[in-house]
C-alpha cells in the first residue's frame, strides 16, 4: 500500500513537472509576457522632471523672446525645454543661406544658460513645410522639403529624434502613420494632447496606431504646449520624465523608450496641481499591472481605445484580450485634470 501511493505521489509530480514544461502551467512560471517601458525604473532613485517640447518663440510666430520663454518655464520649474521653432519662419530664416539660424539654438545667444538654471535645453525644430514634425537632438531646419519622408529620413542621417506634432490638423490615415512608424525607428511618437486640448481625436487614432502595431513596435504619446502666447497658453502640457541621473543623454534616453508620463492640466498653474504617478509594475507571474497614484479620484486603464478597468490594479486575465497594449489615465480631483501612462504591451502565455 505504501509503495502504491508513494508511486502515485511520483507520478503525480511527474505530471506536474510535464505540465510546468510543456504547458508553464506552474504557478512559478510565468503565465504573461509584458513590455512594459516603466520595467527598469528604480522607483526608489529615479527622479522625476518636467519637459516641454514643443515651444515658440519670436524666432518663429511666437510673442515671447526666447529669454522671456526659458525664464518663465524656470519659474514654473520645468527642467527640461526644448525651443522648436519654425524652420519655414522668422526675423533669422534666410533661405538662401537654410545652413543658418537653423534652430533656435545655444541658449547662450539669447543670454540664458541651462546650468546655471538648472535646466537642460534641447536642440529642436518644428519642421513645417509639410506635416509638422519635431525634431531633437540635431541643428536640422531646412525648409525646403517635398514630403515627410524626406524631413525624417535626414533627422535620422542626423541622428535625431522626431515627433509627429499635433497630428490632427491633417487629414492622414491610420495606415499611413503605421508605414511610418514601421519605416521610421527614431520616429518615437505622436503628440495626444497639443496646446491644451485641440485635436482630442488625437488619442483615438494613437490607440489605433498601437493596435496596428501590436506585437512590433510601441509608440510613445506626449503633451506638449504648442506655446506661442506665454500669457494664456503657457503650462497646460507637459510630460514627467523618469531619470536615473540628471542629464541630456538620459532624457534621449528617457524619450526613446518610453520612460515618462504626459499630463494635461486644464487651468495650467493657477488651478489645482494634477495627480501624479508614483509607480506603475506589472507582475508576469499573475497577469497583474498595479498604479500607486496620489492626488487622484480615478484610474482608467485602456484596451484598443475602450476603457476595460478602473482602479488601481488590472487583472488581465479578466479582460477580453489576450495580446495588446494597455494604458492608464488618472483622473485629478476636478476630474479633468490628468496624468497617463505610456502603453505597456501584454501577451497571455497560458490558459
Ligand atoms: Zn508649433
Amino acid at each position: 500500500m505504501k509503495i502504491k501511493r508513494i508511486n502515485k505521489s511520483n507520478g503525480m509530480i511527474t505530471l506536474f513537472l510535464v505540465c510546468a514544461l510543456v504547458f508553464g502551467c506552474s504557478v512559478h512560471t510565468p503565465q504573461w509576457a509584458f513590455d512594459n517601458p516603466y520595467a527598469e525604473v528604480d522607483w526608489q532613485t529615479y527622479q522625476a522632471y518636467k519637459a516641454n517640447l514643443h515651444t515658440h518663440t519670436t524666432m518663429s510666430d511666437g510673442k515671447g523672446t526666447p529669454a522671456e520663454v526659458i525664464d518663465r518655464y524656470a519659474r514654473l520649474k520645468y527642467a527640461i525645454l526644448s525651443l522648436t521653432d519654425h524652420d519655414t519662419l522668422g526675423p533669422e530664416r534666410d533661405r538662401d543661406h537654410p545652413e543658418q539660424h537653423r534652430t533656435t539654438w545655444p541658449w547662450q545667444t539669447f543670454g540664458r544658460d541651462p546650468d546655471s538654471l538648472g535646466m537642460i535645453a534641447i536642440e529642436g525644430n518644428e519642421i513645417s513645410r509639410r506635416d509638422h514634425i519635431g525634431s531633437f537632438f540635431n541643428d536640422y531646419g531646412n525648409p525646403n522639403i517635398d514630403s515627410e519622408q524626406e524631413a525624417l529620413d535626414e533627422i535620422g542621417r542626423r541622428n535625431g529624434l522626431a515627433i509627429l506634432f499635433h497630428p490632427g490638423r491633417y487629414n492622414k490615415s491610420v495606415e499611413w502613420y503605421v508605414d511610418l512608424f514601421r519605416s521610421y525607428p527614431h520616429l518615437i511618437g505622436f503628440e495626444i494632447y497639443n496646446q491644451g486640448d485641440r485635436y482630442s481625436g488625437d488619442r483615438t487614432t494613437w490607440d489605433a496606431i498601437l493596435k496596428d502595431l501590436a506585437g512590433e513596435r510601441l509608440v510613445w504619446g506626449f503633451s506638449n504646449d504648442d506655446m506661442h502666447n506665454p500669457e494664456t497658453q503657457l503650462g497646460r502640457n507637459w510630460n514627467v520624465l523618469l531619470l536615473p541621473d540628471f542629464s541630456a543623454e538620459q532624457v534621449r534616453l528617457a524619450m526613446e523608450n518610453g520612460v515618462f508620463f504626459y499630463v494635461y492640466s486644464v487651468d495650467g498653474h493657477q488651478g489645482e496641481a494634477p495627480p501624479e504617478i508614483r509607480r506603475i509594475e506589472s507582475d508576469p507571474r499573475k497577469g497583474v499591472i498595479r498604479l500607486s497614484a496620489h492626488g487622484h479620484e480615478r484610474i482608467d486603464w485602456i484596451v484598443e481605445g475602450e476603457i476595460v478597468h478602473q482602479g488601481d490594479r488590472v487583472q488581465l486575465s479578466k479582460i477580453d484580450t489576450a495580446n495588446g497594449t494597455i494604458r492608464a489615465v488618472v483622473y485629478g480631483a476636478d476630474d479633468k485634470s490628468l496624468i497617463g501612462t505610456q502603453p505597456i504591451r501584454f501577451q497571455r502565455l497560458s490558459d
